[in-house]
C-alpha cells in the first residue's frame, strides 16, 4: 500500500511504495534516422525545435544534480536516436567526470555507430545496447523503412572492436513478421560475443495501435529458443534489472527477456526519466510529468530543481497498469521518452 504520510526528508528520489530511483534514463533527442513501424509513422513526428530541446549545458546541469544531490548511480542515454546529437561526446565526458562517477550506458539503433564508436569510448562510455530486430535485409527494410542492416552489423562490430563491453542487442518481436528469428538472433549473438535481450512490445506507439495479440510473450520467446538451445535460469539474482536472464547450453552465453507486459517488474523499479525537452517522468507509462526546463531557464537553484524532481518521484504509481481494465496509454510516445 502507498504511504499516506508526507514525503520524508530524504535527499534521494523515493516514492510512496518505498522504491528508490538510482537509474536515470536521459532522452537526448526525439529525432531518429529510422522509421520503425511499431515506433513511428513513415513521415516521422513533429520534432522538437532547437529551443525546445535542452542544451548541452542544461543537460549536464540536470545530470549533475541527479548524481551529486539525489543518489543517481547509473545514467543511460537514449533518444529518439542519441548518436544524432552533435554534442554527445561532451555530454558523455562531463557525466564521466562527475563524482561519484555514475555507470554510463547508451541505447542506439547503430546506424552511424561504426563511425562514432571510438569517440564514444574516448568520451568515457564503457557499454552499449544496439536495437536489432532481424538479420534479414528485406525484413530490416520493411520494419525500419530504411535499407541499413549492413550499417547496424558493422556498427556492432565496431563497438566491440573499440572495447565497449558488454555489447547488448535489444530485439522486439512482432507476430508474423520476425517471430521466427529468435534462435537465429541468439546464434548470431553467441557467435559474435553480443548479449541478446528480447523486449515484449509495449503500448507506447504514437498511433495508439498496440495490439496485445500481436505481441510475442516471454513464454513464446522461450519456447522458440528451446527448439535449438537448452536454457537454465541464471544463478545470479536479478535485482532491479529489467531483464530476466537464462544460461544458454550451460553458459557462459546468456539470453534475457524484458517481459514488461506479461511479467511486470515494477515492484523493484529504480528508474527515473528525463526527456529531451526537460520534463521528468517517474515511469514510462506516467500520465503526468514535471517540467524542469521552465524553472531551469527562469533562474531556479539546483536545490529547487531537485525538490521538483523529488516531488515528481513521490507521486509514482505502483506499476504501469497495462493489464488493468482502465489502462490508458500515455500521450507521449516512446520515441520522445526513451527506453
Ligand atoms: S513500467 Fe514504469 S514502474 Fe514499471 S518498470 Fe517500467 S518504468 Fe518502472
Amino acid at each position: 500500500m502507498p504511504s499516506k504520510a508526507a514525503r520524508p526528508s530524504d535527499a534521494g528520489l523515493i516514492d510512496r511504495f518505498g522504491r528508490r530511483a538510482t537509474d536515470l534514463r536521459v532522452s537526448l533527442i526525439d529525432k531518429c534516422n529510422l522509421r520503425c513501424t511499431y515506433c513511428m509513422p513513415a513521415e516521422g513526428l513533429p520534432w522538437l525545435s532547437r529551443s525546445e530541446l535542452l542544451s548541452g549545458p542544461e543537460l549536464i546541469r540536470l545530470i549533475t544534480i541527479a548524481v551529486r544531490d539525489m543518489g543517481i548511480a547509473e545514467v543511460r542515454f537514449t533518444g529518439g536516436e542519441p548518436l544524432l546529437r552533435q554534442d554527445l561526446p561532451e555530454i558523455l565526458a562531463a557525466t564521466a567526470k562527475l563524482n561519484p562517477a555514475p555507470e554510463m550506458s547508451l541505447t542506439t539503433n547503430g546506424i552511424t555507430l561504426a563511425k562514432q564508436a571510438a569517440d564514444l569510448v574516448a568520451a568515457g562510455l564503457t557499454r552499449i545496447n544496439v536495437s536489432l530486430d532481424t538479420l534479414r535485409q528485406d525484413r530490416f527494410a520493411e520494419l525500419t523503412r530504411r535499407d541499413r542492416l549492413a550499417d547496424v552489423l558493422s556498427g556492432l562490430k565496431a563497438a566491440k572492436d573499440a572495447g565497449l563491453s558488454p555489447v547488448k542487442v535489444n530485439t522486439v518481436l512482432l507476430r508474423g513478421i520476425n517471430d521466427d528469428e529468435p534462435a537465429d538472433l541468439l546464434e548470431f549473438c553467441l557467435e559474435n560475443g553480443y548479449q541478446l535481450r528480447f523486449i515484449e512490445q509495449m503500448p507506447l506507439d504514437p498511433q495508439h495501435g498496440w495490439d496485445r495479440t500481436q505481441m510475442i510473450t516471454e513464454t513464446e520467446i522461450l519456447d522458440r529458443l528451446r527448439t535449438r538451445f537448452q536454457l537454465a535460469p541464471h544463478p545470479e539474482d536479478r535485482g532491479s534489472a529489467p531483464a530476466q536472464r537464462w544460461l544458454v547450453d550451460g553458459g557462459p552465453g546468456t539470453v534475457g527477456v524484458i517481459s514488461s507486459v506479461t511479467e511486470p517488474f515494477c515492484a523493484s523499479c529504480d528508474r527515473t526519466r528525463l526527456t529531451a525537452d526537460g520534463t521528468v517522468r517517474n515511469c514510462l507509462f506516467a500520465q503526468t510529468e514535471t517540467d524542469l526546463r521552465g524553472p531551469l531557464r527562469s533562474g531556479a537553484t539546483d536545490a529547487e530543481i531537485a525538490e521538483l524532481w523529488r516531488g515528481n518521484m513521490w507521486q509514482k504509481a505502483a506499476g504501469h497498469g497495462i493489464n488493468d481494465r482502465d489502462f490508458a496509454q500515455p500521450e507521449r510516445p516512446m520515441s520522445a521518452i526513451g527506453g
